[in-house]
């Protein structure tokens, strides 16, 4: 068939298949995030001869693939992380899902799976999470964590392009990220091993991005940081921060002008729908203040520097998991940079003003285009 023949993902042609037995309901106190499952998934398969077919609410269950299936070979797997929340008047709310469809889609075209109508799967995102509804907690910090998930499933090991792929979202009920309010984290910048690099896939959600981000993390940890700083090159340029984008206040040297950097989309870092977000808040609401707000290339001893000589005011990770994230130091060249932060102090200004801007978005206190009522 023809490439125009093939079917595109058709929200009306859904077939949905209750569970018989729904499960209990975890005290959202106790909820672990990526731990417990809603009752559903939705699943569409796709294969090259026909494209899309019809989409199927079912569920939750497990997968049965041949051992020979792609997926486990060559890693054609990519996926999205997104969230659900539940407003004042009991209204599901998606927040700027667009750019996550957006994001699924160029992901999947750079490992040859197939892509899709993304106000298809919008719509059928709605149905999904309307059918959970029960699941989505309604207090401020609780939502469902959506997991977009797309791998290839011809049964091959040769190398090439999947002939079949299976399109999966899955559902986690999750709590605030800080529940007892913020911690600031302390972090220590990587230097011996990279994340991405121009002209590499660093900036689309591939599973296999991730796996290899695991050892830096833990050696990390070892040695008492809760996460690890990515740097890029000789230069040392701070790219993101674990699975967040970084952020940091910090003074001109010259002006002395307040600026909000952040490392610009040069194809090394993941294009986060929050990193966009706190750039567009910043934008409005942070210029009129006198700030300048910058998408550029700024190295750790710039930072450094700015540490140093006391113009770092503060700096945050930003991710939807926990929207941002204070930074209280960072280890590096077997210094401790400190950034901004007062002993007794969990967040800088900015970091606390931004979580509260973003929240009102999200759970539609603040009505605005980015939230996608279901
Ligand atoms: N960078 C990486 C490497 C990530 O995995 C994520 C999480 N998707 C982010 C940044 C933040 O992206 P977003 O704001 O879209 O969650």
């Amino acid at each position: 068939a023809s490439t125009s023949q093939l079917l595109d993902i058709d929200p009306s042609k859904l077939i949905v298949e209750k569970t018989t037995k729904p499960g209990k309901l975890h005290k959202p106190e106790e909820l672990v995030f990526g731990r417990a499952f809603t009752d559903h998934m939705l699943t569409v398969e796709w294969n090259k001869d026909n494209g899309w077919l019809a989409p199927h609410i079912k569920p939750y269950q497990n997968l049965s693939l041949d051992p020979a299936t792609c997926v486990f070979h060559y890693a054609f797997e990519c996926f999205e992380g997104m969230k659900a929340y539940k407003d004042k008047a009991g209204k599901i709310r998606l927040f700027r899902p667009d750019k996550n469809m957006a994001r699924f889609n160029k992901s999947a075209a750079r490992i040859a799976l197939p892509t899709f109508a993304p106000t298809a799967l919008i719509d059928l995102i709605a149905e999904y999470v309307k059918l959970e509804s029960r699941f989505i907690p309604d207090q401020r910090g609780y939502s469902l964590y959506l997991r977009p998930t797309m791998i290839g499933t011809q049964r091959t090991l040769g190398v090439g392009p999947p002939g079949s792929a299976l399109l999966y979202i899955i559902a986690s009920p999750v709590g605030p990220y800080y529940p007892t309010g913020f911690k600031a984290v302390s972090l220590e910048a990587t230097d011996y091993a990279v994340r991405a690099w121009p002209g590499g896939v660093g900036d689309k959600k591939l599973g296999a991005n991730y796996a290899p981000c695991i050892v830096p993390q833990r050696e990390a940890m070892s040695r008492g940081f809760q996460q690890n700083l990515w740097l890029f090159g000789e230069e040392e340029y701070v790219t993101e921060v674990g699975t967040m984008n970084f952020f940091v206040a910090m003074k001109n040297k010259q002006t002395g002008q307040k600026e909000l950097v952040t490392a610009p989309l040069d194809g090394t870092i993941l294009e986060g729908v929050t990193r966009d977000s706190v750039l567009s808040l910043a934008r409005e609401r942070l210029v009129p203040e006198g700030w300048k707000i910058e998408e550029r290339k700024f190295t750790m001893q710039e930072v450094n520097e700015a540490a140093n000589e006391g113009r770092l005011i503060e700096a945050f990770g930003a991710g939807t998991a926990a929207i941002v994230s204070p930074v209280r130091a960072i280890s590096w060249k077997g210094k401790l940079v400190n950034c901004g932060l007062k002993d007794h102090e969990e967040s800088g200004e900015i970091t606390l003003k931004m979580k509260g801007w973003m929240e009102a978005r999200q759970y539609g206190d603040d009505e605005h285009e980015w939230s996608y009522v279901c």
